[in-house]
C-alpha cells in the first residue's frame, strides 16, 4: 500500500525556490482510493493510543488531521500562521526548510493534561512540528505522538524530535 501511495505523489523540482524538491500531494488527494488509503494507513499506525485532541498545522496538515480526529471521535485544533486566529493565542517562532514564521494556537484550545496527537502532511527539518510541540507545551498538553504522511528522512527531522513517538507512512 505504501508503494502505491508514494506513486501518487508528484515531485516538483525547484518549488517554491531553487533546490527544493516539492512533494505535491494534490495528485494523491484527488484520487479517492489513495486519499482514503492515506487516512486509513495513518489511523492503523496510530492504533490504540489514547488521544484527547488532534492538532493540525495550516494548511496541508488540516487535510489529514481533520479526518483523523473525526474517525477517533475527538476534537480538532488548528495551528495557524501569525494573525489568522481571532481569539487570544499562544505563539512561537519557528524555522522551516524554506523560511521562518510564527505559529499560533488559541489559548483555550485544550485543557491542561490533554493527550495530543500532532498531524501534518510532511516531516522535513522538523521545525514546524517542533514549534507546534512548543505551543502544546505552553497549554500544558501532553504530546502522545506525531503523525505524517511523508518523511524526508535525509533532512533528519527525527534528530531534533528525540524521545517523541513518530509515525510516518512514506519515507524518502
Ligand atoms: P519542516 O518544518 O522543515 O519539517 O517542514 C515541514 C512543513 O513544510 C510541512 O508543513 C510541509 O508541508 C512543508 N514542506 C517542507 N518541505 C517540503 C517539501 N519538500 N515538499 C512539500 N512540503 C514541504
Amino acid at each position: 500500500m505504501t508503494i502505491e501511495l508514494a506513486s501518487k505523489i508528484r515531485d516538483i523540482p525547484d518549488f517554491p525556490k531553487p533546490g527544493i524538491q516539492f512533494k505535491d500531494i494534490t495528485t494523491l488527494l484527488k484520487d479517492g482510493a489513495a486519499f482514503r488509503a492515506a487516512i486509513d494507513g495513518l489511523l492503523e499506525r496510530i492504533g490504540p493510543r489514547k488521544i484527547d485532541v488532534v492538532v493540525g498545522m495550516e494548511s496541508r496538515g488540516f487535510i489529514f488531521a481533520a479526518p483523523i480526529a473525526y474517525k477517533l471521535g475527538v476534537g480538532f485544533v488548528p495551528v495557524r500562521k501569525l494573525g489568522k486566529l481571532p481569539a487570544d493565542v499562544v505563539s512561537v517562532e519557528y524555522e522551516l526548510e524554506y523560511g521562518s514564521a510564527t505559529l499560533e494556537m488559541h489559548k483555550d484550545a485544550m485543557a491542561p493534561g490533554s493527550r495530543v496527537l500532532i498531524v501534518d502532511d510532511l516531516l522535513a527539518t522538523g521545525g514546524t512540528v517542533a514549534g507546534t510541540i512548543e505551543l502544546v507545551k505552553q497549554l500544558k498538553g501532553q504530546v502522545v505522538a506525531l503523525a505524517f504522511l511523508i518523511e524526508l528522512s535525509f533532512l533528519k527531522g527525527r534528530d531534533r524530535l528525540k524521545g517523541y513517538d513518530i509515525i510516518t507512512l512514506i519515507r524518502y
